[in-house]
């Protein structure tokens, strides 16, 4: 892989790349409004690329597309279905500094992590372009030895998949590959802060050969003028929605009046759990890691600090020395450790959190503020808090780190469990069967233990509570999109019976 230096020139050059339009059909439209959309650099407040501004008509029109096309589409041969996200995944990669510029520019990520996303994104297209050709039903005989039953699983049809802003390949590569894996047509609609990503992922569909109407592109200024009229078609028959909790649960309400099947993946509040027996320079580099990667702006982002009373003052002293030495700047920058945050009111949100949990108790060890000039930086922090202050029940999406203590295993899994999110977890410990005692204790869906970042293609992601419903990657991921059909063959022995 060449790394190319990025010079202004270099950003126009990829940004003139972009489609900018929506694509219906396997065509690039204009919004049928003739308005368009500003997507701006958070780095610097400055409007990037403007795009088509989709709508409901332009939604209806991506979800005649979609419907039209899938009864040929699910009738493809699974390898045929492989090999286009095979060649997708081959095409994301020859492009992965595109891929990784762009969303540094359009989100705010470091160019190193961006790189990060473009592997781990990708990565969704390949695994899925294995999964297809191994999916297989089961064949056997009823148990009173009558029947031979067969279980197959066909595609569940027309689907609305709605992602957010902070990861802006890996959202999109999370559910477009499995939806082509199963045979499922669809309309993806991007965050509008972030579109860019998805609309160039797309054209790189397109190229791999994926047939017109299979995957449609729609991203508008307003999320529900879009999806509102696909929920209440018959025709649309799954969603699956990345984003907040509040958003989730409206579109779980709007999909019950079509029993439309529903993949959630919401908000989380991740407990960091370290024991007095854990390496704590490891503690140390796994919470830098599930705390800072994408400013914190992750539904993983360890969230709340749970540290044994015995340990927590050598963690607090490490964690905040290792803060200190971030270096937030725009993501283009190679000295840039930490970007912005993605855009001004994200940022207020998250100095609130701050001065609240201040008013309460907290105690800044290191940050507690905004960056200074352009952009929506805010400054690495770690805060000491009570087990009840309040920055611990709500989910930070930002780069702070409020640390509390515990003192027997019993309260940290008491604490851990105090939320309604039921996301990520992380465990930090050298005894491997308190890992299983802890694990079996805590409500979650996934679990780090001594490790900060544990998302996998090849592993099922998904959360519990008010986390969601659903897993994406791992051999679960493809059985969201595919629905279960049983045949109950007559007995082919009865007439020699
Ligand atoms: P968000 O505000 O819920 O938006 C997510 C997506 O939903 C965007 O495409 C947004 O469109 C759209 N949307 C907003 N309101 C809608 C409505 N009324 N009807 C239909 N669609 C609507 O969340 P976000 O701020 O982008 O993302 C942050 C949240 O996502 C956090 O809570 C985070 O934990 C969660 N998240 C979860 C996971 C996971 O896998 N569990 C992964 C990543 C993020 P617009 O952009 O046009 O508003």
């Amino acid at each position: 892989m060449t790394v190319t230096t990025v010079t202004a020139e270099r950003e126009q050059e990829l940004l003139q790349s972009v489609p900018t339009g929506l694509l219906i059909n396997g065509e690039w439209r204009d919004a049928s409004s003739g308005k368009t959309l500003d997507v701006h650099d958070p780095a610097t407040g400055k409007v990037l690329l403007s795009i088509q501004d989709g709508n409901s008509d332009d939604a209806m029109a991506a979800l005649d597309a979609a419907s039209a096309a899938q009864r040929d589409w699910a009738l493809t041969a699974p390898r045929e279905r492989a090999e286009i996200l095979r060649r997708a995944f081959d095409k994301v990669i020859e492009r992965s500094e595109d891929f990784a510029l762009l969303m540094t520019l359009e989100m705010g990520k470091p160019l190193a992590e961006a790189r990060g996303e473009v592997t781990y994104g990708a990565e969704f297209l390949r695994w899925f372009s294995e999964e297809t050709v191994r999916h297989y039903g089961r064949y056997f005989t009823s148990p009173e030895g009558k029947n031979k039953m067969i279980v197959t699983h066909k595609p569940v049809g027309p689907s609305l998949l709605i992602t957010p802003w902070n990861f802006p390949l890996a959202m999109a590569t999370r559910k477009v590959a499995p939806a082509i894996a199963a045979g499922c047509t669809m309309v993806l609609k991007p965050a509008k802060l972030t579109p860019l990503t998805s609309l160039l992922f797309a054209q790189v569909v397109q190229e791999a050969g994926l047939p017109a109407g299979v995957l449609n592109v729609v991203a508008g200024s307003s999320a529900s003028a879009i999806s509102g009229p696909l929920m209440k078609d018959s025709r649309l028959r799954k969603i699956s929605f990345t984003g907040s909790t509040a958003v989730g649960v409206k579109l779980m309400q709007d999909a019950a009046n079509n029993v439309l099947r529903t993949s959630m993946e919401l908000g989380g509040n991740a407990p960091f759990l370290v024991f007095e027996d854990a390496d704590l320079d490891a503690a140390v580099e796994g919470a830098m890691a599930a705390k800072m990667r994408n400013m914190g702006e992750a539904c993983t982002a360890a969230n709340r600090f749970l540290v044994h009373q015995d340990v927590a003052t050598e963690f607090k002293a490490k964690f905040a020395a290792a803060l200190q030495k971030l270096n937030p700047a725009r993501g283009t920058d190679p000295d840039a450790t930490v970007g912005p945050i993605i855009d001004g009111g994200a940022r207020d949100d998250i100095h609130t959190l701050v001065q609240d949990s201040v008013s309460a108790g907290g105690t800044v060890v290191t940050g507690g503020k905004p960056g200074d000039g352009d952009g929506f930086f805010y400054i690495p922090t770690l805060l000491e808090v009570g087990n009840d202050n309040p920055i611990l029940s709500e989910e930070i999406f930002g780069p702070v780190a409020p640390v509390t203590t515990f003192a027997t295993e019993e309260e940290a899994i008491e604490l851990a469990n105090a939320s309604q999110y039921g996301l990520a977890s992380y465990l930090y410990t050298r005894d491997v069967n308190r890992m299983f005692r802890v694990s079996e204790q805590i409500e979650f869906g996934l679990i780090g233990f001594n490790a900060g970042v544990i998302s996998n293609a090849s592993a099922p992601f998904g959360g519990v509570k008010q986390s969601g419903m659903g897993r994406e990657g791992g051999a679960e991921g493809i059985e969201e999109y595919t629905t279960v059909q049983y045949i109950g063959m007559a007995d082919p022995y009865a007439a020699q019976k």
